[in-house]
C-alpha cells in the first residue's frame, strides 16, 4: 500500500479566493510545483481533496469545476507532477441546487472523501499526511486515521492556540523538510 500526502486545494495549491471557478482566477501558490515533486520522489502518492460546496450553493456547475480541475492537472503534468486523485465534495445540507443539498459523508470534516481514495488507489491511511488550511481539513484527517495533520498558512487565517493540527507551516514548500526529518507514526503506535 502507497503512503499519500492529502492536499486541500483552495489555500494550499491555489490561492483561495473564495469559491474559486474560473481558470484566469486560480493561481498557483509559490513553491507548490518544486514541493510536489519532492513529496513525489519522497513516494508520496499525491490526491487533492477539496470541498466544493459552490456547486450547491449555485455559485458554479459541476461541468465548470470538472473544466478547471482538468486544466489544473494539465498545469501539474506539464511540471512533472502526477495527482493520483481529485475527490471533491459538491455538497452543502444548505444548498440551493436540490441535486446537491445534502448532510453528506464527503463534506470535510467528514472523512469521505479521504476513505473512498484510500479504497480506489491502495493508500495506507496511517502512514499517509494531509496538508490543508482550514481546521475542518484537520478534522477530516484525524476522522480518516491519519498519522499527521499539516496546517499552512497560505489560505485562510490560522489560530496557533485553538487549531488541533500536529504542525503549523508557512505554505506546502516547507512540507517535504518536515516530512523528511518528522517520523510519521499513527497516534499510539
Ligand atoms: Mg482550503
Ligand atoms: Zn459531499
Amino acid at each position: 500500500m502507497q503512503k499519500a500526502v492529502f492536499l486541500d486545494r483552495d489555500g494550499v495549491v491555489n490561492e483561495d479566493r473564495e469559491y474559486v471557478s474560473r481558470i484566469e482566477d486560480f493561481r498557483f501558490i509559490d513553491g507548490v510545483f518544486e514541493a510536489c515533486r519532492e513529496l513525489q520522489s519522497m513516494g508520496y502518492t499525491l490526491v487533492i481533496v477539496t470541498n466544493q460546496s459552490g456547486i450547491a450553493r449555485g455559485l458554479y456547475s459541476a461541468e465548470r469545476y470538472h473544466r478547471l480541475t482538468e486544466w489544473m492537472l494539465a498545469m501539474l503534468a506539464e511540471e512533472g507532477i502526477d495527482i493520483a486523485g481529485v475527490y471533491y465534495c459538491p455538497h452543502h445540507p444548505d444548498g440551493v441546487v436540490a441535486a446537491y443539498r445534502q448532510d453528506c459523508r464527503c463534506r470535510k470534516p467528514r472523512p469521505g472523501m479521504l476513505l473512498q481514495a484510500a479504497t480506489e488507489l491502495g493508500l495506507d491511511l496511517a502512514h499517509s499526511v494531509l496538508v490543508g488550511d482550514k481546521e475542518a481539513d484537520v478534522e477530516a484527517a484525524r476522522n480518516a486515521g491519519l498519522a499527521l495533520a499539516i496546517l499552512v498558512r497560505s489560505g485562510w487565517p490560522v489560530n496557533p492556540a485553538t487549531s488541533r493540527a500536529d504542525v503549523i507551516v508557512d505554505s506546502l514548500r516547507d512540507v517535504p523538510a518536515l516530512l523528511r526529518t518528522a517520523e510519521i507514526h499513527r497516534p499510539g503506535e
